[in-house]
């Protein structure tokens, strides 16, 4: 069994003193590979061997750590098959989205971020008797924490920033899907990375990943994950005054008007619905349908999610993959029990069965459910699966209430052919983001993140590059 170490000060650990966790494959049930469970004494060793690196790595100019992207941009690219293929195995997706978004996506973050790094300027402001030169320096040793719905993705959207603005790191990726960290610390290793500059331990999130965010020689934490989780890491960074970001859960809303574009609108809503399973944060899984095109919608919508084809994540036809995990699974499908008990119809979905071939593992129908209050449980708690509840409204006013009623506030689609009605409501929700007749469209250089309790802070662009960095102003007094 392929077990995966550590990598701390340029070494993967050859430790066999070490207890593991086993890591399957969610589609089929199968174990895949083991990682080392790493303790406190990890930590601390990925810790202290990212603040060795640090002196050095800081010193560097921005040219020479964007060359230094770009050679981890290449090495990836060099292995963009096999990102794809361990991405597909360790999480159950379509092999298509593991190639499309998040192979092409993990490459295109170092390549992005070694582009912007490139460009920064020192600010200068001149006053009558004196020069202020404002610099962006880095923070320190980072805590990179990852969730498992999209593992290099985010990965490398945290590690590309913060190494670029002169940070040292130790990275924590989700215990369910280590595989593509694993690689990315082998392609670091290949291209020979200064030893210390980028660290990774293993390892659950009550031991490591606490262990990290309280660890006193970490400066900066950037954590994506669930609102609970996030909840810990904050209260934890906070007591040591730690600089955070917080990407954390959603429940977000499509909200589909009379006069939309029928035939796109139906196809991108059901892929913001049920890309990944509904396992991405920015999935739209409740749909607010103009009433007057309630039924006609509701039928093309429940013709087309009928239509997808679930099956081996690795057949390039297939368009719903597997659940992460049972426990997951379990989660997800007591809500379709829940919304039973609420009042709600299931429109499809019941339907049981799983592909041939892969009988162990996690499969679920894509579901759509009518007939639930806007307020159930259903409806505004995130469920993070194949779950997707349809209401209806009548007003513009009466659209943005539903929008608001939950806890979250990451983001959300409006589908209109009235752009001018279509930007008044979006700037009625309250969120981080939100997309007109498009959804998951991504600019790299724009703000993302969200309010509420789907986060603080912002990432994306120079406001990645901000975060990752402290602002000092160097005042001089001209002395003629
Ligand atoms: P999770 O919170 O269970 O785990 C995320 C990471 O945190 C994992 O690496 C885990 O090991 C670690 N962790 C767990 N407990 C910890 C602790 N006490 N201290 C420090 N680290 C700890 O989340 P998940 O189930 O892996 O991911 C799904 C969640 O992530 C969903 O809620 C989803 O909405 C959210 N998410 C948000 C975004 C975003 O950008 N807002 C993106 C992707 C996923």
């Amino acid at each position: 069994m392929k077990k995966l170490r550590n990598y701390i000060g340029g070494e993967f650990s050859n430790s066999e003193n070490h207890n593991w966790i086993s890591s399957f494959n969610p589609a089929s049930g199968l174990e895949i590979c083991k990682i080392e469970k790493s303790d406190f004494q990890d930590v601390d060793n990925a810790v202290k061997a990212a603040k060795d690196a640090f002196d050095e790595w800081s010193s560097k100019t921005f040219k020479e750590r964007a060359d230094w992207l770009i050679k981890i941009a290449k090495g990836l690219e060099s292995r963009i098959d096999e990102i794809a293929n361990l991405e597909s195995m360790d999480t159950g997706k379509p092999i298509t989205i593991a190639k499309e978004v998040d192979a092409k996506r993990s490459i295109l973050n170092f390549e992005f971020f070694a582009e912007i790094i490139s460009d920064i300027e020192t600010q200068e402001f001149e006053m009558r008797d004196a020069t202020n030169i404002v610099i962006q320096k880095p923070v320190g040793v980072g805590a990179l924490i990852t969730p498992w719905n999209l593992p290099l993705y985010l990965l490398s959207w945290k590690v590309a920033p913060a190494i670029g603005m002169g940070n040292t790191v130790v990275c924590k990726p989700s215990e369910l899907t280590p595989m593509t960290a694993d690689l990315l610390m082998r392609v670091i290793d290949d291209v020979n990375l200064p030893p210390g500059v980028v660290n990774l331990i293993h390892g659950d999130g009550e031991v490591a990943g606490s262990g990290l965010v309280s660890h006193d020689g970490i400066d900066l934490v950037s954590f994506t994950g669930g609102t609970l989780t996030g909840e810990k890491v904050a209260t934890s960074s906070a007591k040591s005054f730690k600089k955070m970001s917080l990407e954390l859960g959603g429940k977000n809303s499509s909200i589909v008007f009379s006069d939309c574009d029928l035939e796109r609108t139906l196809d991108d809503v059901v892929r913001a619905g049920f890309l990944n399973q509904g396992q991405i944060c920015l999935c739209g899984s409740r749909v607010l349908i103009e009433d007057s095109i309630y039924e006609n919608f509701k039928k093309r919508l429940v013709e087309k999610v009928d239509g997808l084809k679930m099956g081996d994540p690795f057949d390039e036809s297939t368009e719903i993959g597997s659940l992460i995990s049972k426990e997951h699974r379990d989660k997800v499908s007591s809500y379709v029990d829940l919304a039973i008990e609420e009042g709600g119809e299931i429109l499809t979905g019941l339907q049981s069965g799983k592909p041939i071939g892969f009988e162990g593992g996690n499969w679920m129908n894509p579901v759509i459910i009518e007939g639930l209050s806007v307020n159930s449980r259903c409806s505004t708690e995130e469920i993070f699966g194949p779950i997707v509840t349809i209401h209806s409204f009548s007003t513009e006013q009466e659209v943005i209430s539903i929008a608001n009623n939950t806890d979250y506030g990451l983001a959300g689609s409006i589908w209109t052919a009235d752009i001018e009605k279509a930007q008044r409501v979006a700037k009625s929700i309250n969120s981080g983001m939100i997309w007109i007749n498009t959804w998951l469209h991504r600019d790299l250089r724009v703000p993302f993140g969200g309010v509420k309790k789907s986060g603080m802070g912002r990432e994306g662009g120079r406001w990645s590059l901000d975060f990752f960095s402290e602002t000092m102003n160097i005042c001089i007094k001209d002395t003629k």
